[in-house]
């Protein structure tokens, strides 16, 4: 679409001519946000009018809104399923998408304990690098001289597989950050990193890791920003840190790299940076040395001006530690995306994490949007497609679900986010994100259920059938004062035969069962990447859930309608459970973990 140049900006003054061209996008896409929903449903229905999936609907080529939403029902994950898996297994009629899928992007949401595969064609990753175009200008609106020095940025890529049928299937970033677009990415002196990309892409987490906190460490003095996608990643960094600085701090001293380190591409960029430094290792080993790590971030990168890394949503839980590490830098939360599709971008990204809101820009994909009223909520049928609020036509205050058509030939597909609409830029509504639907636990990317956590709590109870024992209630903890966060299920009991109590061991093999029966996302952030800690069982004295059944009435709850909650972050609630605590067991292991999908 074209850019009128002509137009001012009401973002503020662009640094330099490539932030004038950014700011005159965002202005002309939010400006014209309707108009432009509409140019790209045609554009979508267009091109794929002769595929399976819009012709099962009849569309017949029609490329208008109201025919579209008569037509085409709203869906979910399981909808899709028999076609994901056709394509998955070799199946290249064009199905969804006229363009052939270039491979499947695997989401953190899963579908019977794997990651869901979403198909992308080429092309998408256009429209990605479109909007990573504009965070850049957005930023150096608000933090000037970002070309004076470098950010520091933990990146990593994660394990890939092949499908039945050859196509790749890997995580969004893993994509990106594998693609041309990103490794031969035009120098841009506002955007430079101290990780060289030959550490971002080595998929050996420890490696990659290391090698790019040496790199950080080596070129302190110049960080003014330090990241992470999402803010479990940053205080992984921090984590690693604290376990790895006396060998990074030799490291340092000797100029000689770690041999734990073998990717010969990294050790050979490595070996062009590290130079015997004994004054910087000892200022290491001077900072990490002593108990108090707080303001750590601050105090080995003096320069930083702010944390890259997005707070909102689950990642919430980490703004206190975050503070503790940073000394309570700006945290800024850039952008909104999914493997489905990039959605937006945040305008003042060094607002207080509370006021973060999104802007969707709407040239990414069609939007669509359900009115979400957990009392009375909109039923969708796949019989009779329901209309659906348009982009431009979200109302101030109210919530929604997210819905997307994509060029890549998801149509009118649930995303299962929760947003809230807080303003407009021009005719473009702004949203806070309020929650994902269906998510019980969240440590790092991955999401547990209700049902999965149920399903878990069974699994590892069948233990304790050999101990004529049962469990009379539980519910569950994200426990993120440790680093990595863990599980916490608290459990009552009922032990019939106290002479035949389950022992000790039991009750470890019951943290790991549960580990066990847990999601693919979750077993790999325990196993690849450290990202999650060992899962642990609280066993509460008995009485205690009628206790907190008691102060739930107390505070207004229904005697009649009240369930035990299956999980609870109320502090009052998690203390009273804490304190009727009797035993704690952990995982003595780490559960089974490879990146092939389970069958
Ligand atoms: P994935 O499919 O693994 O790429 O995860 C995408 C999901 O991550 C989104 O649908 C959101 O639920 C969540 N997410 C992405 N960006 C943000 C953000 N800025 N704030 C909160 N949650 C986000």
């Amino acid at each position: 679409m074209a850019v009128d140049s002509s137009l001012p900006s009401p973002l503020g003054p662009p640094a330099c001519e490539k932030d004038a061209k950014a700011f005159q996008l965002i202005e002309e896409m939010t400006r014209n946000t309707d108009s432009v929903q509409e140019k790209v449903l045609a554009e979508i229905l267009r091109r794929n009018a002769n595929t399976e999936y819009l012709q099962r609907f009849k569309v017949g080529g029609a490329i208008d809104r109201d025919t579209f939403k008569s037509k085409v029902p709203v869906v979910s994950y399981e909808d899709l399923k028999p076609d994901i898996d056709r394509v998955a297994n070799g199946d290249r009629s064009p199905i969804f998408s006229s363009h052939p899928i270039s491979e499947f992007l695997t989401s953190s949401g899963t579908s019977a304990g794997e990651r869901k595969l979403m198909p992308t064609i080429a092309d998408e990753l256009e429209r990605r690098q479109k909007l990573y175009n504009l965070l850049q200008p957005v930023m150096n609106l608000y933090v000037p001289g970002l070309d004076k020095g470098k950010g520091l940025y933990f990146l990593f890529i994660k394990a890939e597989t092949k499908t039945p049928s050859g196509l790749v299937a890997r995580p969004v970033l893993t994509s990106y950050y594998k693609s041309e677009q990103f490794k031969t990415r035009p120098y841009d002196p506002h955007n430079v990193y101290t990780s060289p990309n030959e550490a971002i892409l080595c998929v050996d987490s420890f490696q990659s890791m290391y090698s790019q906190m040496l790199c950080g460490l080596l070129m302190r003095e110049e960080v003014l920003r330090v990241g992470a996608v999402f803010a479990s990643g940053l205080l992984r960094a921090i984590r690693f840190l604290q376990l790895n600085w006396k060998q990074l701090a030799q490291d340092i001293a000797s100029g000689t790299l770690n041999p734990k380190v073998t990717d010969a591409s990294i050790r050979n960029c490595i070996s062009k940076i590290l130079k015997p430094n004994p004054e910087l290792a000892e200022f290491v080993v001077k900072e990490c040395e002593g108990d108090n790590w707080e303001g750590i971030i601050t105090r080995i990168w003096p320069n930083t001006k702010y944390l890259d890394v997005i707070v909102t949503g689950a990642m919430a839980q980490y703004i206190p530690t975050l503070d503790y590490y940073s000394g309570g830098l700006p945290k800024a939360c850039t952008m909104y995306a999914s493997s489905e599709c990039y959605f937006g971008l945040n305008l003042k990204p060094m607002c207080k994490p509370s006021e973060v809101c999104y802007t969707i820009m709407p040239n990414m994909g069609y939007f669509e949007f359900i009115p979400h009223d957990p009392i009375s909520p909109v039923q969708i049928s796949r019989d009779s497609p329901p209309h659906l609020v348009d982009l431009a036509d979200v109302e101030i205050g109210k919530e929604y679900e997210l819905v997307i058509t994509t060029y890549a030939g998801l149509c009118r597909y649930r995303v299962g986010d929760i947003l809230q609409v807080t303003g407009f830029h021009n005719s473009a509504p702004q949203f806070k994100f309020v929650r994902r639907k269906n998510v019980l636990l969240s440590i790092d990317a991955d999401k547990t259920d209700e049902s999965e956590l149920q399903k878990a709590i069974e699994n590892a109870t069948a233990l304790l059938q050999p101990y004529d024992t049962n469990l009379v209630e539980y519910t569950s903890f994200a426990d993120t004062k440790t680093i990595p966060g863990h599980y916490v299920i608290y459990w009552e009991l009922l032990v019939k035969d106290p002479a035949n109590q389950p022992s000790e061991e039991v009750f470890n093999q019951c943290c790991l069962a549960m580990e066990e029966s847990l999601n693919s996302v979750y077993r790999q952030c325990r196993v690849a990447d450290n990202s999650i800690g060992q899962l642990e069982i609280r066993v509460v004295k008995n009485g205690t859930f009628e206790e907190l059944m008691d102060y739930a009435i107390s505070r207004g709850a229904s005697i009649n309608q009240y369930k035990a909650p299956r999980c609870v972050n109320f502090t009052p609630i998690v203390e009273l459970l804490d304190s009727r605590v009797v035993s704690v067991h952990f995982s003595p292991t780490t559960p089974h973990w490879t990146p092939e999908r389970r069958r």
